[in-house]
């Protein structure tokens, strides 16, 4: 197995130069039929900035999955539309805990790439925002000609609902929670963040490493091993500095799915098990703080945490190639396309790029490519949305791949395992999303314990608590105080340490 992932792993490295290289001649395409598009009719109001471009940072390296896992994956997708947990997860939470791994040297915490709670936070906020469908730019998604984007393609392909009248950006159902607990299940001094540093480990600077290979390997095979937390229980993520010649934005893992041997990305054995998870670039971590001007709302690690639930870039990796969702049109290749400023030399229209990938079913002939879906690689201000048949992807990930479906229940212990089946299905909390400032906990459980209740905001601060003793069957009513919209976590816990954690809307 070994020698598979070894030989593979030179792949990745090949094939990201080849890329980038690609990109850079691209980009120089770009600039020169850039100055002939300066008088071109722009929708989303985008204002003309003509602005050299330079060398930009590279978006993504996330190997490229192979055709096993194509295969072994679209199964597990075919098995999630017959049981149609795809459907279900418009009213199932999955709720996914985050652990932030912060490489630093000797910087105090808030200074570079120490990053501060604050940037950490405003990650999570970005993340929430891009899977509920509400992100930064999604009121540029408007109507034209009386409908939604893409609406002559959904009704030559016959999309089924809700896309049938344009595609819509979907609400995928997953939000993310900063981990409050380490793997031990001792309380965190700041949520959702472990601080490592290399000088005190004797490892490298991260940004010390010149070429992308040695960078790679360094993270791979160094430091995510020697950090990772259970990659079962917690969603990875590490952030560091990266040297302006390796100039990547992030990578990810993908989810694994059987015991086949050599799945790409991260898919088998121990090669898992110790680097499962995102690595991103500090300079486009979250939208506050130190950040690059193109890479600067947070959508790198919405792109790689689309990866890690199963989704492939929009072109599919090739020309005109499959990204196996149906309600994304074919692209000939990947997109760098800015809203206004950035270093991308080409600016938002829609449609855009219509009739590169002319023929066969699912081209773009009328509606040209989707540039603003997160798996292209457009400027952060350029990108917000997913799609239905992306998130039919990611639920599968979350319900069939055994290094992400457990992610949803550990939420609710963060660490502990403790079996809490019953306790699970004993406890319902009604209305959600919440009414008049107050939610109803229906406890029927086979035997008695005292309930303490803490709602807590997305970055861990509690902002509602209560008790209750000898509880069985009962209904507790909770008169919480007014409470900024938002997604909140209600953590319920019994005296045993069973413990459930509610996703609850106030809006
Ligand atoms: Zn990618």
């Amino acid at each position: 197995m070994k020698k598979i992932f070894q030989g593979f792993k030179i792949k990745i490295s090949f094939d990201a130069l080849i890329f980038k290289l690609k990109s850079i001649i691209e980009c120089m395409k770009k600039i020169t039929l850039f100055l002939f598009c300066e008088f071109m009719v722009l929708l989303f109001g985008a204002t003309l900035n003509a602005q050299n471009a330079s060398p930009t940072l590279q978006r993504c390296m996330a190997a490229t999955p192979t055709a096993e896992w194509d295969a072994m994956f679209n199964q597990l997708v075919e098995i999630t539309k017959q049981q149609h947990l795809d459907e279900r997860s418009k009213s199932t939470n999955y709720v996914i805990p985050v652990i932030f791994h912060v490489i630093y040297g000797t910087q105090a915490i808030g200074q570079y790439p120490n990053l501060s709670q604050a940037q950490i936070n405003s990650q999570i906020q970005v993340l929430n925002d891009d899977y509920a469908g509400t992100g930064y730019n999604t009121n540029k998604y408007v109507n034209v000609n009386g409908h939604l984007p893409f609406y002559d393609y959904a009704v030559a392909y016959s999309l089924p609902s809700p896309d049938n009248a344009g595609v819509v950006i979907a609400n995928t159902g997953i939000s993310f929670i900063l981990a409050t607990k380490d793997q031990s299940g001792t309380l965190l001094a700041e949520p959702g963040i472990d601080r490592i540093s290399y000088s005190s480990f004797g490892w490298a600077d991260p940004a010390s490493f010149t070429n992308l290979s040695n960078f790679k390997n360094y993270m791979d095979a160094t430091v995510k091993p020697s950090t990772i937390w259970d990659p079962t229980l917690f969603f990875n993520v590490w952030v560091s500095d990266c040297n302006s010649q390796v100039s990547i934005l992030g990578y990810s893992t993908f989810p694994n799915g059987t015991s086949l041997s050599g799945l790409s990305g991260g898919g088998s054995g121990s090669a898992q098990a110790t680097t499962d998870g995102c690595w991103i670039y500090a300079k486009a971590c979250g939208n506050t703080g130190s950040l690059d001007p193109t890479y600067n709302k947070g959508r790198t690690l919405t792109h790689e945490s689309g990866h890690y639930f199963g989704l492939r870039h929009v072109w599919g990796d090739g020309t005109c190639a499959t990204d196996y969702c149906n309600d994304i049109p074919k692209a000939q290749q990947a997109n760098y396309v800015k809203i206004s400023g950035g270093s991308s030399s080409t600016l938002a229209a829609y449609p855009y790029n219509a009739g590169t990938c002319p023929t066969g079913t699912y081209n773009n002939s009328t509606d040209g490519e989707m540039f603003m879906n997160f798996m292209d690689y457009s400027d952060d201000a350029a990108m917000w949305m997913f799609t239905h048949d992306q998130v039919t992807r990611m639920v599968t990930a979350l319900n069939q791949s055994p290094d992400r479906s457990n992610l949803t229940n550990s939420a609710a212990t963060m660490t502990t395992g403790v079996d809490r089946v019953s306790f699970d299905n004993s406890i319902n909390v009604f209305p959600n999303p919440v009414k008049n400032n107050q939610i109803n906990i229906t406890v029927n459980l086979p035997y008695s314990t005292n309930l303490s209740i803490s709602l807590q905001n997305i970055v861990g601060q509690e902002v509602y608590s209560n008790a209750a003793v000898s509880v069985a069957h009962q209904t507790l009513s909770c008169n919480l105080p007014a409470l900024p919209n938002g997604i909140y976590m209600l953590v319920l816990t019994g005296s045993n340490h069973e413990k459930i954690v509610k996703k609850i809307v106030v809006e």
